[in-house]
């Protein structure tokens, strides 16, 4: 089955406001496997609201609208409609009583317009609105639903999710599939080059769906499918899961929803090895995001913020011909970065040690450019190694992205 969805306002062609509930409605519809054709944007106008719900009724099975329920004179949406269907309007009872309580409660007068937020369409099932006033719309004519929801997303959301997403998966019956995904998570690989290495399978996808997307220094990819039974999409989403993995296994560190430092606790406490870290320029951010994780102490020994060279000479005694001076490698260089892990792991004891020393930005350091990060990798008995990374982004982002690098080095 089919769907349209209609977002009505003129603040919307204006740009006025972004249409975050097509988005929102766009994404309650594929989870129930309701395939949405069109999204259309229209403004306060009667009779192009009109055209609108008429050019959607010959194209889709259910036009879902958003916005125009309020009170006032530009709030068109159902007397647009039920004038398109010959329907008359009429008063919903309880939406009514509950607009009079909440002016009798707020002392205040009604006037006449405020009592439209408890119009329905004849023959309709009124869906209330637990966070407004504006009583919302299912409705079945001639072979297509419609669906009124109000334009404020507080409103809008939980109308759609309590009450119109029942009615519309009612409707559909055994057509509304559930969706099962699987959400894949990969680390040391940015999501242009995880696109790149996977782009045949994109552009060629159909089900299940490989959509992948980055936030917050982690690029993830969740695949989608609409298998008719649970083991039957347990087998394709393993199926593809094989496929990415064959291609991008290892960088892929999770097949759930957690972020990497999460992946690193459990490991080491299971092992029973703890780590400790010297940070420079991601000034503490990595040792918060493991402390953050519960059961952390099992983990982790310790972190020493080294900001500037005196910090580090002094707290963990890298040596001044590193640092500064003639021909020096510099606090930002892989000589440094070896000599902060293997340090920080000889003073705490640790198993494991890891070191971030780099240029976040915005102005360069050592005459280094913005992005340049060094990470160390110490492990007990062995030599540290080290990692060189140019990172793009703010500061937030190029912190970020170096303390998710320095656990992807230490989850390989
Ligand atoms: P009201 O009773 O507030 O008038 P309404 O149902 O008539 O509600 P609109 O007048 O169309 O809805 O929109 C009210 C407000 O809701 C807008 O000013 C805007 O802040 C928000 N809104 C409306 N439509 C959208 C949309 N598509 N996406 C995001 N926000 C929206
Ligand atoms: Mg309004």
């Amino acid at each position: 089955m089919k769907a349209e969805i209609i977002a009505v306002g003129t603040e919307l062609l204006l740009g006025q406001i972004v249409n975050t509930n097509a988005q929102y409605i766009a994404q309650g519809c594929a989870g129930i496997g309701l395939d949405v054709y069109y999204q259309t944007v229209v403004g306060d106008n009667r009779q192009r609201l009109r055209e609108t719900f008429a050019l959607a009724a010959s194209r889709a099975d259910f036009v879902i609208v958003t916005g125009g329920l309020g009170p006032t004179q530009d709030d068109l949406t159902k007397d647009a409609l039920a004038e398109l269907l010959g329907l008359p309007i009429s008063i919903h009872g309880p939406s009514m009583e509950r607009i009079e309580d909440v002016f009798r409660a707020r002392g205040l007068h009604m006037v006449e317009s405020n009592s439209r937020q408890a119009n329905v369409i004849e023959g309709c099932d009124p869906f209330p609105n637990d966070n407004g006033l504006a009583v919302g719309v299912g409705l079945t004519h001639k072979g297509t639903h419609y669906v009124l929801l109000p334009g404020p997303p507080k409103e809008m959301k939980p109308m759609f999710d309590r009450y119109a997403v029942p009615w519309i998966r009612a409707v559909m019956g055994e057509e509304a599939v559930p969706l099962h995904s699987k959400m894949l998570k990969f680390a040391g690989i940015g999501e242009s080059n995880l696109e790149h290495r996977l782009i045949d399978l994109i552009d060629g996808q159909q089900d299940p769906t490989i959509a992948p997307y980055a936030k917050e220094g982690e690029v993830s990819i969740r695949l989608t499918t609409r298998a008719s039974s649970p083991a039957e999409a347990e087998r394709k989403l393993a199926e593809t899961e094989r496929v990415i993995r064959d291609r991008v296994g290892e960088h892929l560190y999770a097949v759930e929803d957690v972020p990497i430092e999460r992946v690193i606790v459990e490991l080491l406490s299971r092992s029973g090895k703890k780590a400790a870290l010297a940070e420079s320029c991601t000034g503490g951010l990595a040792s918060e995001l493991l402390t953050a994780v519960p059961g952390s102490s099992a983990a982790l020994v310790g972190a020493i913020v080294c900001y500037t060279n005196a910090a580090k000479r002094d707290l963990l005694g890298v040596p001044e011909s590193l640092l500064e001076g003639e021909g020096a490698p510099g606090a930002i260089s892989a000589e440094t970065a070896a000599a902060l892990a293997e340090r920080v792991m000889e003073r705490t004891g640790a198993d494991y040690a890891l070191s971030i020393t780099g240029v976040a930005g915005p102005a360069q350091s050592e005459g280094k450019p913005v992005g340049l990060v060094y990470i160390g990798i110490a492990e007990r008995g062995k030599p540290a190694e080290t990692e060189k990374l140019q990172l793009s982004g703010n500061r937030g982002s190029i912190r970020l992205k170096a303390a998710k690098q320095s656990f992807y080095r230490l989850w390989q």
